[in-house]
């Protein structure tokens, strides 16, 4: 069997046939390019999923992992004992986040972050109800599926949790529904999968009122937007809004495994007691993750890559025009081209990928491309990576 079959064959595939339907076999990558075996250059466009936010292999990340991996990788996590690159990363955060946002908890990934995150907000309010959003994306694990809105990939699963409401995003009618037997509600300030839908800042402020009023937690999802993708470090920062916990994954660790969810010391307390060890993991903050995410953040900060994704978001307004676009929506570095037709976002995405420019769609608007090139990309590499994606267009026309 060649290696493309024994892919097939034995690591486990969750469709048919992978989309492209063409052998990608990666043998390196570097800033915004990935090579092939065959010595093929591809664009990183969608940045392994919005992670790679500083490029691929960035040279700092690098030699974080080589100094940590010489000293320890593993030793225990939940508290036991106090790891310096765990609690460095934690006070740098903690220092450009509001002060409410005080106390870290490292996990896995972005399902696990909004795992915690929703147990947290149970444990806090002594509440059982939560609310998200119609075409919320907030990962796959069974809690973090309970909150997805999108009933065709919950297909199968039930039964999931009980007391889950999904709102309709953007409807500031729709708020009635957060009652005093809300534990929390969770939302992403700018919806992903959704195909890059911005919350509009009048909705989220009132969404911000009516959870004070009936002392609801406000959990922002940035696992997405968050590490200057949407334009600031994290988007609820262009809402004049203090979430009660923020989730984050994805950038954070500059192309390593790790998320968190983050919060006051008075909310995270309650994971103290009764019981004790309200929620547990085993690699959370392993220590190799976390000197990648520190100097990964460094980098964001130095570099100002949060300017830089609004840079970004200018040049493609100005131009990524062709008359088979119906509508780009754009918040920073992550842009939904929607193509307003199925068919032709998966011919047109399929065409790229052949061209040497990776994208995909999303989950919940298949007539969408998602384009969201590492932060670092320079505007000649965005322009050329542009004149791809055109002339696969004018092949459509
Ligand atoms: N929340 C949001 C907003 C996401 O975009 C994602 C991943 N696409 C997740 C949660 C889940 O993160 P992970 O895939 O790391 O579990």
């Amino acid at each position: 069997m060649n290696q493309r079959e024994l892919f097939l064959k034995h690591v486990a595939q969750t469709s048919d046939i992978p989309f492209s339907g063409i052998d990608l076999d990666i043998e390196r990558a570097e800033g915004i390019f990935l090579y092939a075996k065959n010595g093929r250059q591809y664009y990183d466009m969608i940045s392994g999923i919005s992670v790679s936010n500083i490029g691929h292999c960035h040279p700092k990340v690098v030699n974080a992992i080589t100094e940590q991996s010489k000293k320890y990788m593993h030793l225990m996590v939940f508290g036991e004992y106090n790891q310096s690159p765990q609690v460095k990363y934690a006070e740098t955060l903690c220092n450009i986040l509001p002060k409410e946002l005080e106390s870290v908890y490292f996990t896995t990934g972005g399902s696990e972050a909004v795992e915690g995150a929703l147990k947290l907000a149970k444990r806090f309010t002594g509440r059982r109800e939560i609310i998200s959003f119609k075409n919320a994306y907030h990962g796959s694990t069974h809690g973090s599926l309970s909150v997805m809105g999108d009933d065709y990939f919950k297909n199968g699963y039930g039964p999931l949790l009980p007391d889950v409401k999904h709102l309709v995003y953007n409807d500031q009618s729709q708020l009635a529904g957060i009652t005093t037997a809300t534990a929390c509600v969770i939302v992403e300030l700018v919806q992903g999968e959704a195909g890059v839908r911005t919350g509009d800042p009048d909705f989220i402020k009132a969404l911000l009122n009516k959870c004070n009023e009936t002392k609801t937690l406000l959990i922002a999802d940035e696992i997405q937007t968050g590490f200057g993708r949407s334009g600031k470090l994290f988007a609820f920062q262009d809402y004049d809004i203090v979430p009660d916990i923020l989730t984050i994954a994805k950038g954070m660790g500059g192309g390593l495994p790790i998320g968190a969810f983050i919060s006051s010391q008075k909310i995270m307390r309650s994971f103290t007691n009764n019981p004790v060890l309200g929620h547990i993991n085993t690699f959370g903050g392993n220590a190799v993750c976390v000197a990648a995410a520190q100097a990964c953040l460094e980098v964001i900060v130095e570099q100002n890559l949060s300017s830089r994704a609004n840079e970004i978001e200018s040049l493609i307004k100005n131009e990524l025009k062709h008359p088979l676009i119906k509508e780009v929506r754009i918040k920073g570095a992550l842009a939904a081209i929607d193509f307003g037709n199925e068919e032709l976002n998966m011919r047109v995405i399929k065409k790229c990928i052949e061209s040497g420019f990776i994208t995909d769609w999303f989950l919940f608007c298949p007539t969408a491309m998602r384009f969201a090139p590492p932060l670092i990309i320079s505007d000649q590499q965005l322009r050329d990576a542009l004149k791809i994606l055109k002339k696969v267009l004018d092949s459509e026309s």
